[in-house]
């Protein structure tokens, strides 16, 4: 086959101990998925789970123990940090049952869903969708994979974010409002998960902003970890 011009090439993430590495199709994220995150951004009580994607290429792979770079972006002058676990998926499916999750499940990471947040509110409050505000260019570094069975336990892992060496983000994985289990049978009943997706599965509270030249440390405990520098 040939094209009209060169395809991108295939985004891909590097695997914690194997030469060879996970190739991303899409990148999913879940809204409000802790309760004092939700708190912090105007909302009580458990409300269903919802989704919003951000395109595969903008994913800033951070080589392990490298320490990456991200951009600051155009038209913001509000760039949030939200620390999150990021499921990798390496076997498909559909309406697949909690109890089935961890059977889908290649892999997790550290990553950061970074927010243009002025952009963000200013759709909320005008009904429009967020893809300024959260699927920009470079909005979405994430770290090296483990697979899940060199993991620990993920379900129950610190996770955190410091920036300048300050914490900023504290919170452990069993807060998540949705586990990882469930997040992953609400989402494969509305679009049909295949192997490469990666899920972040949302933020705990501490969300704030970061500007040029801030040194971003995000942890999951049992991960590899994620450092990125704000350009
Ligand atoms: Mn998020």
């Amino acid at each position: 086959m040939s094209f009209v011009f060169p395809p991108m090439p295939t985004v891909s993430v590097p695997v914690l101990g194997q030469p060879s590495q996970f190739p991303v199709h899409r990148i999913y994220c879940v809204g409000r998925n802790y309760e004092e995150h939700a708190k912090e951004m105007g909302f009580t009580g458990r409300e269903p789970p919802f989704f919003f994607l951000k395109p595969a290429d903008s994913l800033v792979v951070v080589e392990t123990g490298q320490t990456g770079q991200m951009p600051y972006p155009s038209l913001t002058q509000n760039l949030h940090h939200e620390i999150e676990l990021v499921v990798a998926i390496g076997k498909g499916g559909r309406n697949i049952l909690a109890a089935d999750a961890a059977q889908h499940i290649f892999g997790y990471a550290v990553g950061l869903d970074m927010t243009r947040r002025d952009l963000q509110n200013e759709m909320k409050k005008q009904g429009r969708p967020w893809c300024i505000g959260k699927a920009f260019d470079h909005s979405a570094p994430i770290g090296p994979i483990t697979p899940i069975g060199q993991a620990g336990d993920v379900n129950n892992a610190e996770i955190s974010l410091q920036v300048n060496g300050a914490k900023r983000q504290q919170s452990n994985v069993a807060k998540l409002i949705w586990n990882v289990a469930e997040t992953i049978a609400h989402l494969s009943a509305a679009w049909e998960l295949q192997p490469g997706d990666l899920i972040y599965t949302g933020t705990p509270e501490g969300v704030a902003a970061v500007v040029s030249g801030d040194l971003l440390e995000g942890e999951v405990a049992g991960l590899g970890s994620l450092k990125i520098l704000i350009k």
